[in-house]
């Protein structure tokens, strides 16, 4: 049997951290959103073996227990004693160590996945526990919808879709290591945005309350190892982005911007600064055949 997911990225509007855990985690208060920037992520059972393989069409990808997707599927055959194998097909469209979750994305999908075909019956909820052992925003990405995220990454408040915007993505050449930047969070000189505000701009659909509520308490943090982030921004700025903001860790930089001809201004204007530049929408993936009431019936 094989089944094909979509496995969309995520951007962060909203990335605040409190305080460390014990363990290092942090505590979180970020908002997330989906963007129709997408993985594709085939899964096809083998029996007679438990062996699990991954294959993906960049050269560079781990295709061992590194890749996130590979975990995931792990996860699942060991929990559930299952005695089948898998073959994972990841088609990347998503750039690799981009702060647009695409490891986490692509794991979620294979739980999303296996939990069909091995019929596993778990909603998405439970999915999102299992996928929280694997990284924090895996739980998100179960979801891919708008949402509020706190606690290590495992607590999601959904909230609703943004108004019509357009997005565009720079990412710049060089890449970044989430766990050094995350290492290096300076908690006693963080500027601490307001969540609850941000939370109620994109419950109100509000693009102007948004774009005065958003921050990353990372930028500057990554902006110190990677001085150009700060250029990149400036220009999103300069030719015409609403708001422009880093995701993630880093090192991708996305401007908001309520007219579609400006939007395609910045990205032709960026072309010469980036090597990659997308245009990019808001979208919330359907995941309702996950949902309790309709699992049952599928
Ligand atoms: P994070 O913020 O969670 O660290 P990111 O969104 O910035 O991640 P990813 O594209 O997930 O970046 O890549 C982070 C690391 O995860 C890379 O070093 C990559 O080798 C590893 N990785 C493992 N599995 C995958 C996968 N399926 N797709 C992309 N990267 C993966």
């Amino acid at each position: 049997m094989e089944i094909i997911e979509k496995a969309p990225a995520k951007l962060n509007l909203f990335l605040d951290t409190p305080f460390r855990h014990p363990d290092g985690a942090p505590e979180w208060k970020m908002i997330m959103t989906t963007i129709d920037l997408a993985d594709y992520v085939k899964v096809v059972t083998v029996s007679n073996t438990k062996k699990i393989q991954v294959e993906t069409d960049t050269g560079f990808l781990p295709q061992d227990q590194k890749n996130l997707a590979f975990q995931a599927a792990i996860r699942l055959q060991k929990k559930f004693r299952i005695n089948q194998g898998v073959q994972i097909k990841i088609k990347k469209k998503i750039p690799v160590a981009a702060g647009m979750g695409g490891g986490s994305t692509d794991a979620a999908a294979v739980l999303r996945i296996l939990n069909r075909i091995w019929q596993l019956k778990l909603n998405l909820n439970q999915l999102a526990k299992i996928g929280l052992t694997i990284d924090s925003d895996v739980p998100f990405c179960i979801y891919s919808q708008t949402a509020a995220i706190t606690g290590k990454g495992e607590i999601l408040e959904p909230l609703r879709q943004l108004p019509p915007v357009w997005i565009v993505l720079a990412k710049p050449k060089a890449s970044v290591s989430t766990v050094n930047i995350l290492k290096k969070i300076p908690y006693r000189e963080l500027q601490h945005g307001d969540f609850v505000q941000a939370k109620a701009a994109v419950l109100k659909q509000n693009l102007p309350d948004l774009v005065g509520a958003m921050t990353n308490v990372l930028e500057q943090v990554t902006i110190n190892e990677l001085p150009q982030i700060a250029n990149l921004k400036q220009k999103m700025l300069d030719f015409g982005a609403d708001v422009a903001q880093m995701t993630g860790s880093g090192p991708t930089v996305f401007g908001i911007c309520s007219k579609l001809s400006r939007a395609q201004h910045i990205v032709n204007s960026l072309k010469g600064f980036c090597e990659q530049v997308y245009l990019v929408q808001s979208c919330h993936l359907n995941t309702d055949y996950l949902l309790p009431q309709k699992f049952e019936n599928h």
